[in-house]
């Protein structure tokens, strides 16, 4: 890869800024000043500005605490989306959420530029679980544990496969669901079919990563590369 190329990437900065730390010998390739954008660069090169080593990061992953009111995409003409929140932290990169969020839904929504990654963990053979804490308006009845268990078919006559409900205060009004699937306002729906409605629904976990508590509603933080690995 050219010079100002992985400079761009890696420092996360726009060519031409890469062009001026290159013009203000700030950058070394093993310990040596180079000026010159279109060196390319060897895979064991050691690149570095200002004394500061770079690792070239070929995908970044992100974990984001989704607020109320804001949508899984990565443009939206009226609304404010997850990629907004991000801001120009990644200016060279094309970040989108893999997986969604309703707009009044909360919690973990993974961004990444790593299509492959999203697909993977989206696909319905992978079974990669969701965890949520939703707030329903009517206690969880026997019935409802059952019927998620074998799997609720929808109004439409959509079938779904198994999934996990169980209380979490005695109320039976806060629950924890786990799916292994993803169909659009899935959990709202599979209450729906036994009458009851959704107040509040926050996504605690994806896979076997939880949701970090301490990124309060819109706060985003870099996944390391161990998180990345208990996704899937
Ligand atoms: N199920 C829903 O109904 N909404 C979500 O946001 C996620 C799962």
């Amino acid at each position: 890869m050219r010079l100002d190329k992985y400079l761009a990437e890696t420092a996360q900065c726009t060519r031409s800024e890469a062009k001026a730390l290159l013009a203000k010998g700030r950058v070394t390739v093993n310990g040596a000043v180079c000026r010159k954008g279109d060196t390319q660069l060897k895979e064991a090169d050691a690149v570095a500005v200002d004394g500061k080593a770079l690792a070239y990061r070929q995908f970044v992953y992100l974990m984001l605490n989704k607020p109320e009111g804001v949508v899984s995409a990565s443009t939206d003409k009226r609304d404010t989306t997850v990629v907004d929140l991000v801001g120009d932290a990644y200016p060279r990169r094309e970040l989108f959420p893999a997986g969604r969020l309703d707009k009044t839904s909360t919690g973990f929504v993974l961004l990444t530029d790593d299509g492959g990654f999203a697909h993977d963990i989206l696909a319905p053979k992978r079974h990669v679980s969701k965890t949520y804490t939703v707030v329903i308006d009517t206690p969880l009845t026997e019935e409802m544990k059952a019927g998620f268990a074998a799997g609720v078919t929808l109004a439409d006559g959509t079938a779904l496969s198994p999934a996990e409900v169980s209380a979490l205060t005695p109320d039976g009004l806060t629950v924890r669901v786990l799916l292994r699937q993803g169909v659009y306002h899935q959990i709202k729906r599979m209450f729906g079919v036994y009458g009851a409605g959704v107040n509040a629904l926050h996504r605690d976990a994806i896979g076997g990563l939880a949701l970090d508590e301490s990124l309060a509603a819109g706060q985003w933080r870099e996944l390391t590369a161990d998180e990345v690995a208990k996704i899937t």
